[in-house]
């Protein structure tokens, strides 16, 4: 009560402010009405603002300055990060080795294959062969070296014989039956290649390609079902059956839209098959002479000559080539077929079927 009692002189002090305000009251005449502490608490407010704005002016907006951060903590983390994968690395080195050689093997089978295709009835049987021994080689030496795995079960919708399936070794099994069945590809077109020109033309070849080359797709995309089941579901009695179940469900539903199309193309490959496809008409030996007796992609004499609706003229066989690359006529670039179908050029897909 008595320190209390000791406030009333702080009051005689402010109430010695009074002449302050009379001097304010001696601004201009313009606003003699407003209160002069009202005037003040406004300024301060209009000073704090403008000082807020100089704040946000002077520092990054929020989301750079967090893109800094994360930034920042990469740049701290990096080394541990680095450290972390050379040790993953190392851990599979065998895997990615193996990986590397299957790749580069089939880089080179692809493009081998494709040259060969290109060259119609000049390729070499000798290397077509060559390629399916080398291929065959490739995979029997692997399928040996891995026997205790039994990686070739997964090829036939069985599982391969490993203690536990963690996420390492089903890319492992997933690539290796993928790497395998594209190898099996690449082989059967080689056969398709090789086969003489009386048994099947050069012309309709490109069609048996574009059929295998669905099938095998389909097939590649059915493969991997099984063991991602397995890995989903997990081989521990520890896992949950209601987030492996759910898991499933989804993956399935995912898995059977892929299929759909794939199913589709399937089809599609199939029509291409039983349709004989005609590109133009036959042409006469009076169109032939106006076009100078020289078919201008393969440079030599009309052989069954066929004239197209632009009225330029090619060997059917050249012409059937062509349209498994290309969609317009080599001279005058008019638009002759609709729809290009991939894979009619003896290519094989270099896609990773993971899932
Ligand atoms: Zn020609
Ligand atoms: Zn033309």
């Amino acid at each position: 009560r008595d320190l209390r009692s000791l406030r009333p002189p702080e009051r005689d002090l402010r109430s010695l402010r009074p002449p302050e305000r009379d001097l304010r009251s001696l601004r201009p005449p313009e606003r003699p009405t407003e209160p002069p502490q009202l005037c003040r608490a406004g300024g301060d407010r209009h000073g704090h603002a403008e000082e807020g704005t100089e704040e946000q002016a002077g520092t990054p907006a929020p989301a750079l300055s967090e893109l800094k951060a994360v930034i920042g903590w990469l740049q701290k983390g990096l080394p541990f990060i680095l450290i972390l994968l050379a040790k993953v690395c190392f851990q599979h080195k065998l895997g990615i080795a193996v990986c590397i050689g299957m790749a580069s093997t089939f880089a080179y089978a692809n493009s081998t294959l494709r040259e060969q295709v290109a060259l119609k009835e000049k390729r070499s049987v000798l290397v077509v062969f060559w390629i399916l021994a080398f291929l065959t080689g490739n995979t029997l030496y692997l399928l040996y070296t891995f026997s205790s795995q039994q990686l070739y079960n997964s090829l036939i919708f069985l599982k391969p014989s490993l203690d536990r399936l963690d996420f390492f070794d089903l890319m492992w099994i997933v690539g290796i039956a993928d790497f395998v069945l594209k190898y099996l590809t690449i082989a059967l077109k080689c056969l398709i290649v090789a086969l003489p020109k009386i048994i099947l033309a050069v012309k309709s070849k490109g069609k048996f390609y574009l059929i295998i080359e669905e099938l095998s797709q389909l097939f590649r995309s059915l493969v991997p079902i099984q063991l991602w089941y397995k890995y989903i579901m997990g081989d521990d009695p520890s896992s949950s059956y209601f987030l492996g179940g759910i898991l499933i469900i989804m993956y399935s539903l995912c898995k059977s839209f892929d299929i759909c199309g794939r199913v589709g193309s399937v089809r599609k490959a199939l029509k291409v098959l039983c349709t004989p496809q005609t590109y133009g008409v036959r042409a006469t030996s009076q169109q032939c002479s106006e076009a100078g007796d020289i078919c201008a992609i393969c440079q030599a004499e009309f052989r069954e000559p066929l004239i197209l609706m632009c009225q330029h003229v090619f060997c059917e066989e050249c012409l059937c080539l062509w349209f498994d690359r290309e969609k317009t006529c080599p001279l005058c670039r008019s638009v002759t077929v609709e729809t290009l179908r991939c894979w009619k050029d003896g290519t094989t897909s270099a896609h990773f079927q993971v899932y």
